[in-house]
């Protein structure tokens, strides 16, 4: 038997959190910008998604992921402590109209969402998207080369169909964070 093809869609904002925007201990140039063009979207396309889920780096001890010396590869300086003003949602982001959030990060480093596990009964993320039918991602938020990169990848690996909103994503570094773009696109990521 076979029925018409459904697509389902969700929208997956990444880290769009303070600590990762201007004034944070851990800024992207573009950060606010990003979170101001993501508020914007969210309330002018909300048909064209089924769930919008946002992702938040939520530190309580990840070991070596901080350092007082970071080497911004695999060390930062301490950002998004669980349950600090840091670590809170971008004010430019509308959170009344998102469906669920996923922390990551607890007790170790976790770029990609798809580590994190939903806030209100700790679903993985895959499993949330799966029991509601979703076929297709869209991904936008901070930053493209690190967060949005390793989400983008698993959910790629999962066997979802992505595309990636590059005018909504904020990286740490211009030149990595194009890189990351390239690299999205040649793993199965249409890149918006
Ligand atoms: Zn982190």
């Amino acid at each position: 038997m076979k029925g018409p093809h459904i697509m389902s869609r969700a929208l997956i904002l990444v880290d769009v959190q303070k600590d990762f925007c201007p004034g944070g201990t851990l800024a992207t140039a573009r950060g606010d910008e990003v979170a101001g063009l993501l508020g914007a979207f969210q309330l002018s396309h909300p048909q064209d998604f089924d769930a919008v889920v946002a992702t938040q780096d939520w530190h309580i001890d990840p070991g070596s992921h901080f350092s007082d010396s970071p080497d911004f590869v695999d060390s930062w300086p301490v950002h998004c402590v669980a349950d600090s003003d840091g670590a809170a949602m971008h004010e430019k982001i509308h959170t009344d109209r998102i469906d669920e959030f996923f922390r990551k990060g607890q007790y170790s480093a976790a770029y990609s969402g798809f580590e994190g596990t939903a806030v209100s009964d700790d679903t993985p993320l895959v499993d949330w998207l799966h029991a509601r039918g979703i076929t297709d991602v869209d991904i936008a938020g901070i930053a493209t080369d690190h967060c949005v990169k390793a989400t983008t990848l698993d959910a790629l690996k999962a066997g979802f169909r992505v595309r990636v909103l590059t005018g909504f994503c904020a990286a740490v570094d211009t030149k990595t964070g194009d890189r990351a773009l390239e690299e999205m696109h040649t793993a199965g990521a249409e890149l918006l």
